[in-house]
């Protein structure tokens, strides 16, 4: 399995290989740009023993400009690896007899290698199906569409899915000129060489996209696409935020049921120092018990801690002045990391205000916690519409015209997911999400029968050494 940088790729990944690891051993190739961040090296020490994995050498980015995006930076990870990821599976394969490598989103490079040794490709897709539908679809929208997608006046028709505006498409694609996008449109062009496509995602979530995803004409080429989610880190991750866990739980223990609204963006997920004091006097003015994870603003970019979530400031200085004693005993405001997967696990907790990562979205519907979309960067806008418009689980507060959700805003939207009526069709809703989610996932429910037949065919699949 080769992740791509970032504890947001390595950890869904880990969590797949768990799965399977009565069956096969799997081997983490790790491309690396620097030493690892703790923790990392704590999360990858903590792996079970039928886990193992390769640190590859760094690769080196002096040559790029400050300003690359993300995507790039990613992906070139991967090519500047190449050889490296060469070597490794060149002395995997004298050893072993590998049945597949397993890239993610960004990692298709590494397929010209494994093809070399005559390793089944596969990817591992850890967002949605209307996601993976619009990568498919992106070659064909590059050659009809001549402007910028944000600048077309109608919705964008992906196979599948919910008509989309452009601009609420995914970060890279918002400028077609940057390197980023065409490391994205790279990536869509090669998704077709992989023999399968294991989808964190379930047919009751998203049922016309995944049915149009499985829906093969001649010729197409398209991989058979495994949806076999929703997989969740079960746990928390308690090197990351032990002395945070405790408080938290600890607090919520101690509220009525059903009562809590948790709000949080992410690993990553920053807002601004207005945003944060909106969203202060909207709590405060909605009367409703939170528990909110704070960071420090940074008014540049959205994902400012994406990569590392160090921040040495203390975020509870940007509060407005008096709320943590106003709010006390009714609010817990938690500096950078909380347990999410406990919290949203907890019986008090009655609302998620989340910023529609893809990891937050199913740890909610597993516990089945109804939403406030608040999409910040990457896919999550994309999200947001899917679960506002189509899936009907999320309330999605509007921005006023200086780009902010104001207190008023806030206010209305948890007051209209806790008493009104599209909040009680929202919360039902989610209900029946949580019960097909649990369903899907029983001995004889559709994600257990797709993991079950991609792993026959592994197991028959088998390359012999040569
Ligand atoms: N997470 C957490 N505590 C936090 C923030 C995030 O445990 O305070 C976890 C969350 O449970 C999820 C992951 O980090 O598993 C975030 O993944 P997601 O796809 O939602 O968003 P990303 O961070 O990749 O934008």
């Amino acid at each position: 399995m080769l992740p791509s940088p970032g504890m947001g790729h390595l950890i869904p990944l880990v969590e797949f290989a768990k799965r399977l690891h009565n069956f096969f051993s799997i081997t983490f190739i790790i491309p690396t740009d620097g030493p690892l961040p703790q923790a990392q090296q704590t999360f990858l020490s903590a792996l079970p023993s039928s886990i193992d994995y390769l640190l590859l050498p760094p690769v080196s980015f002096h040559d790029l400009p400050d300003d690359v995006k993300i995507e790039t930076r990613i992906s070139l990870t991967i090519t500047r690896s190449a050889a490296s990821i060469r070597e490794s599976l060149k002395s995997l394969h004298q050893t072993k007899k590998l049945a597949a490598l397993v890239v993610d989103l960004f990692g298709t490079d590494a397929f010209d290698v494994a093809l070399d040794f005559k390793i089944p490709p596969y990817i591992f897709f850890p967002s949605t199906g209307t996601l993976l539908s619009l990568l498919f679809h992106l070659p064909k929208l590059d050659q009809t569409v001549s402007c910028e997608y944000r600048d077309v006046p109608e919705k964008l028709q992906i196979p599948g899915c919910v008509p989309i505006h452009g601009r609420d498409l995914l970060d890279p694609l918002q400028d077609r000129k940057n390197d980023a996008y065409k490391w994205v449109l790279h990536h869509s062009k090669r998704y077709k060489m992989a023999q399968g496509i294991i989808l964190n995602s379930f047919k009751e979530l998203e049922p016309r996209t995944i049915e149009a995803l499985q829906q093969k004409e001649d010729g197409d080429g398209k991989p058979i696409v495994y949806p076999i989610g929703p997989l969740i880190q079960i746990g928390s991750k308690s090197e990351k935020g032990s002395e945070q866990s405790s408080v938290c739980l600890d607090w919520l223990n101690e509220q009525p049921n059903n009562s809590v609204l948790f709000a949080s963006f992410g690993s990553g997920g920053t807002l601004s120092h207005d945003q944060i004091i909106e969203l202060a006097f909207g709590l405060e003015m909605s009367q409703q018990r939170f528990l909110w994870v704070i960071r420090c603003p940074n008014d540049k970019t959205s994902n400012a801690s994406y990569f590392s979530i160090q921040n040495f400031d203390d975020p509870l200085e940007f509060l407005p002045q008096g709320f943590l004693e106003r709010t006390k005993g009714r609010g817990l405001v938690v500096p950078m990391w909380a347990p999410q997967a406990q919290v949203l696990a907890h019986g008090s907790v009655c609302a998620f205000v989340t910023h529609c990562g893809w990891n937050s979205i199913l740890e909610s519907v597993v516990n089945g916690v109804p939403l406030i979309a608040w999409p910040l960067y990457a896919e999550q806008r994309m999200n947001a519409v899917m679960l506002h418009e189509d899936v009907k689980v999320a309330l999605r507060p509007k921005a006023g015209e200086n780009g902010l959700v104001g207190r008023d805003e806030i206010v209305n939207v948890v007051k209209g997911l806790m008493e009104g009526e599209e909040g009680k069709g929202v919360r039902t809703r989610m209900r029946e999400l949580k019960d097909a989610a649990a369903q899907v996932l029983s001995e004889n429910g559709s994600s257990t029968k797709s993991l079950g037949e991609l792993t026959n065919k592994w197991k028959s699949n088998t390359c012999v050494n040569q």
